[in-house]
């Protein structure tokens, strides 16, 4: 089985610089994946030898109006056909009233949901930790999708439970 990654966050936090991070060495394949009900951008992507899918949420359809800054619809059925979420969130802007509430919402799923803290290339992983632990996600992944720090680390955890 191909594990299928869903990207959930608030917008502006960096999904789809992650997911181009994780698609891009590959042929950035991105293809309609099959049994979703609407369109949306999967990506294969693939660290040492397992190949992944990874989906990209938001900014395909616009942005819901009632729902910005929240989970969409459209996000959410994402994260619930997904084998596992990545929730990202912002690490210089801090933790917002959204961001839990997108937390809470993944929590409430029963997916597994890792939590990437975006951003963080100048930041103090320990700092990072303590900022979002509260989240209630488990560990905080500090990651700098544009400079690639610490997205293999966390990929291997998340692949690791497929
Ligand atoms: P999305 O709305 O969640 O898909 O966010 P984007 O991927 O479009 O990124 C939003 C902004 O954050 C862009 O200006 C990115 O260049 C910037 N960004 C994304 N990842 C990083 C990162 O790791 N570090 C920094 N400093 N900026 C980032
Ligand atoms: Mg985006």
């Amino acid at each position: 089985m191909t594990p299928v990654i869903a990207l959930l966050g608030r917008p502006n936090v960096g999904k789809s610089t992650l997911f181009n991070r994780l698609t891009r060495s590959r042929d950035a394949l991105v293809a309609d994946f099959p049994g979703v009900t609407r369109d949306r951008l999967v990506g294969a992507g693939r660290l040492g030898e397992r190949p992944f899918w990874v989906v990209d949420t938001g900014g395909m359809l616009g942005e819901d109006p009632e729902l910005s800054g929240k989970v969409s619809a459209q996000a959410l059925m994402a994260a619930q056909e997904a084998d596992a979420v990545i929730l990202v969130v912002d690490g210089r802007g801090g933790l917002t009233a959204d961001d839990r509430s997108i937390a809470n919402t993944l929590r409430g799923l029963g997916q597994p949901v890792w939590l990437a803290v975006n951003k963080a290339e100048h930041l103090d992983t320990e700092l990072v930790r303590a900022d979002f632990f509260e989240l209630g996600l488990g560990d905080p992944w500090p990651i700098s999708s544009s400079h690639g720090h610490g997205v293999a680390d966390l990929l291997e955890t998340v692949l690791a439970g497929f």
